[in-house]
């Protein structure tokens, strides 16, 4: 598909790389930072192997930890930081987080559970009750946290580290010659996804789609990985709503988290059930029903099986974790807050 000929292009949504760069050294830009959205999966990985082999120009690698992704998608962030080494690249890479909760995803839901945290910023399958009592289908919270954890924060990086090459304090202006251009590694399939090229944040920061640009799909980039034998498992976190069913057949389902980390799918489990507790008690401005399950089912009832399996296995891991968080979550949000 050629993205000339797409509404988002169009309608001005999305514009390429040439047209941002040409209209901000037109405006005077003459420091323009190339940075890429590294997250571990398949077609960022795709961007930054083009990097490497000189396709692209990048002065950043940013990758930022949701911290919900699965322990393989952080061993594929490992096999590509070394091959980078391997390879003798000297891009910066650098590994961030969302700036006050540096626990990521887990601590946003843990603290939704258990606060009066309001902003809910997962997608989630939501159900809600009709006259008669019954429970029928709604809709999808939006996709808040893709922004909030991974592509905030990249720009948050960034931002920090030209200020500190221009030995600037953090309270002080952006300088007016400066521009980030940031690659996302959204592939033609998912032009749908794209909502801007220019960050609503920062004023300076510009967001662009190279595999977009050249009309590459999801596929195209899963078998470019397979063929030049790297790593392709997919990112996402492990309790992503957007988790399908095996047959998808493009790597995103339940089953691998079930079957490659069954204590993630346990956390998944735990979350599911809280969050309708908690939403059923009325504490929160939320008040349909949320699923993490595409099905409108509690997780722990689709994957019955394996769902029994795995806490007779790791029920003793997932009580640790549960543990560790009450603590966390208690200690910084309620004990800090009392004081
Ligand atoms: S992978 Fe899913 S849950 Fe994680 S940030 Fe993206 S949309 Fe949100």
């Amino acid at each position: 598909m050629d993205y000339r000929h797409h509404k988002k292009y169009l309608t001005g949504k999305f514009k390429s790389k040439q047209e941002i760069i040409d209209k901000l050294k037109a405006e005077g830009k003459d420091d323009i930072y190339h940075v890429l959205s590294f997250g571990g999966g398949t077609q960022s990985a795709h961007l930054l192997e083009d990097h490497l082999q000189g396709k692209i120009h990048y002065d950043y690698i940013v990758f930022s930890d949701t911290g919900a992704e699965p322990e393989f998608i952080h061993r594929q962030v490992k096999w590509w930081k070394k091959r980078q080494e391997e390879i003798g690249n000297n891009t910066p890479f650098i590994v961030t987080h969302h700036m006050s909760m540096h626990g990521g995803l887990e601590e946003m839901l843990w603290r939704y559970i258990n606060t009066d945290y309001q902003r809910f910023q997962l997608p989630l399958y939501f159900s809600k009750i009709d006259d008669q009592g019954n429970e029928i289908k709604a809709g999808i919270t939006p996709r808040q946290c893709t922004i909030d954890f991974k592509i905030i924060p990249v720009k948050q990086a960034i931002r920090k580290k030209i200020m500190e090459k221009y030995g600037l304090e953090r309270h002080q202006r952006f300088p007016s010659n400066v521009a980030i251009v940031q690659d996302i590694g959204f592939s033609v399939d998912e032009i749908n996804r794209i909502s801007m090229w220019e960050s609503p944040q920062y004023k300076y920061v510009y967001m662009t789609y190279p595999l977009v640009e050249q009309g590459m799909t999801t596929k195209d980039s899963i078998k470019f990985l397979a063929a030049n034998g790297f790593p392709g498992k997919r990112s996402r976190c492990y309790f992503c709503p957007f988790n399908c069913s095996s047959n998808k057949a493009i790597g995103m389902d339940w089953e691998e988290i079930i079957r490659d980390e069954p204590l993630s799918f346990l956390k998944a489990c735990y979350f599911d059930r809280r969050l309708r507790e908690v939403i059923r008690s009325g504490e929160k401005r939320l008040n349909s029903i949320p699923y993490f399950h595409y099905s409108r089912q509690p997780l722990k009832k689709v994957f019955k099986k394996e769902y029994e399996l795995a806490t007779e296995l790791y029920g003793n891991e997932l009580n640790e974790w549960l543990k560790e968080w009450s603590n966390y979550v208690n200690h910084k949000y309620i004990v800090n807050k009392e004081r």
